[in-house]
């Protein structure tokens, strides 16, 4: 089965509002009217509803990258998933290593996470990866697998497939240093039997596995020829109208535009 490309773009803590709007026009400019793949653009929370009025009627989407599990309450410097849904929001990364390493996000908080953005209607993106120090013990799968069993702990086979799994090798984030095109297929491969043991293989097949991890213009289009990896989650490079672009296009199987 054919699944439809979809690359996300993680801007972390970068991007005032202003920026973040000049950078989202110059990722449209630089696109074009791309058809064959699904773009979705995560700015900081308050960047939201300035990006929001930028891709308002572009096919393209927008996402948080990170909510509290609660509707509303005492809890101090969160944002609720209704909150984000209400800025235009329609995806949200969880569990990205940056926040299981930092903010001390267990897999249980993720679970959590998970359930509230489906439960309204939103699609996570969620992060799964293994530390240098894990793959060389040779624990990657087991990891991996493990986190994503938990996290999707609480998903029925009804939300199952608008799911999506990013995985994000840690030692590959940020670092230049890209998973080869083989080891991401491999933990891919690996996290769709997981995914059809835990649902069905008609739903697994549905499901679209991101890689990310020093994903940049001159490796993404080998690691999208792999089988199981459909599409792209995007950090330093996010941040770069033209290297995103070129991403995407890769992700779309579209050839770069003529230089002249
Ligand atoms: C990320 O943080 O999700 C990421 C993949 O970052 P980078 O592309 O910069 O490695």
């Amino acid at each position: 089965m054919s699944r439809r490309p979809v690359v996300a773009g993680n801007w972390k803590m970068h991007g005032t509002s202003a920026a973040a709007t000049a950078l989202a026009q110059d990722i449209l400019r630089a696109i074009g009217r791309l058809r064959r793949v699904d773009i979705i653009l995560c700015p900081p929370f308050t960047a939201l509803p300035a990006v929001a009025r930028v891709v308002k009627r572009r096919r393209v989407a927008l996402g948080a990258q990170d909510c509290h599990w609660a509707e509303q309450g005492a809890f101090t410097g969160e944002v609720s998933v209704p909150m984000l849904q209400e800025l235009g929001a329609t995806h949200c990364i969880i569990g990205h290593s940056e926040r299981r390493r930092d903010c001390g996000e267990t897999d249980a908080a993720v679970a959590r996470k998970v359930q509230a953005v489906v439960a309204h209607g939103l699609t996570p993106i969620v992060c799964v990866g293994e530390t240098l120090q894990e793959r060389d013990a040779g624990r990657t799968l087991e990891v991996v697998g493990a986190q994503l069993t938990a996290g999707l702990q609480p998903v029925t086979p009804e939300q199952a497939p608008r799911l999506i799994v990013a995985y994000e090798p840690v030692w590959a984030i940020g670092t230049g240093r890209n998973a080869t095109p083989a080891q991401a297929q491999e933990v891919h491969a690996c996290l769709r039997q997981r995914l059809a043991a835990r649902f069905t293989p008609a739903i697994a097949r549905q499901i679209r596995i991101q890689y990310g991890g020093s994903v940049k213009p001159d490796n993404s289009a080998e690691l999208i020829a792999q089988p199981d990896v459909d599409g792209f989650l995007v950090g330093g490079a996010s941040l770069d109208a033209a290297q995103f672009a070129a991403i995407i296009r890769a992700a779309a199987g579209v050839p770069a535009p003529a230089t002249t």
